[in-house]
């Protein structure tokens, strides 16, 4: 069995953080690497963070119909590769994405089962702070992902859990949380019953 598990929020809220924290911390957790055409930050690496392409490429595969979902963010494009949900699928593993809220929307509009969670900062002005103390974006991508903040936001309500990303300890543990409690659900627990079960038959 796999679990999808989808996170989006803000710019600048820690996603990246925690998802960091989540794929050393828990086993078998798959990440889902996105193509987009906007260029690494120093410290990420191709294929590794991102698949970094062209937007010529990133149109050719939106025509050759590569992608799960894409969107638009900030004025870069972004997209999840199919072929990462597919193999995640068919392995059985559990894939993490990230994404924003419109490729979190075509998910949903499509049925696809996932776990939705909203990680946001405790208020607008801390995630200004953020933004800027992450030092990747000039003055004009920090102000462009604010308002596009504002947006995002708008639009929690189509996430099933939320993460208060205030106390980085306590965000990460109810993340760890949400992904133990998914794992815990019955039909995931076959495997392990079984022989537990059978033990109780005299
Ligand atoms: P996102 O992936 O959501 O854009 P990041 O994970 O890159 O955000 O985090 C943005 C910045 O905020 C980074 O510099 C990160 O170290 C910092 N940060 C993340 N979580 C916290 C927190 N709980 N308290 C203070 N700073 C944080
Ligand atoms: P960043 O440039 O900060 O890495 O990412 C900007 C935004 O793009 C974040 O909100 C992130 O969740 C989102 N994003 C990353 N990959 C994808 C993707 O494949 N599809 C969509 N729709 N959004 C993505």
């Amino acid at each position: 069995m796999s679990t999808l598990f989808v996170i989006s929020g803000p710019s600048g809220a820690g996603k990246s953080v925690l998802i960091r924290r989540i794929l050393d911390d828990l086993p078998a957790i798959r990440f889902s690497v996105s193509s987009t055409t906007r260029g690494p930050r120093p410290g990420e690496t191709d294929g590794v963070n991102y698949h970094f392409i062209s937007r010529e490429q990133f149109q050719t595969d939106v025509e050759s119909g590569r992608f799960l979902e894409y969107a638009q963010f900030s004025g870069n494009m972004y997209g999840t590769n199919r072929h990462e949900f597919e193999e995640a699928q068919n392995l059985g593993q559990d894939l993490l994405l990230d994404i924003e809220v419109q490729g979190a929307r075509q998910l949903q509009e499509k049925g696809i089962e996932a776990v939705y969670i909203f990680v946001t900062p405790p208020s607008f002005a801390e995630l200004e702070r953020r933004l800027r103390s992450r030092g990747t974006e000039d003055e004009v991508a920090i102000h462009r992902r604010l308002r596009q903040a504002v947006e995002d936001v708008s639009h929690v309500d189509r996430y099933q859990f939320v993460i208060v990303n205030d106390n980085l300890e306590e965000a990460y543990s109810r993340l760890r949380s949400i992904f133990i409690a998914e794992r815990s659900r019955r039909p995931r627990m076959e495997a392990a019953l079984e022989p537990i079960l059978a033990s109780f038959q005299k």
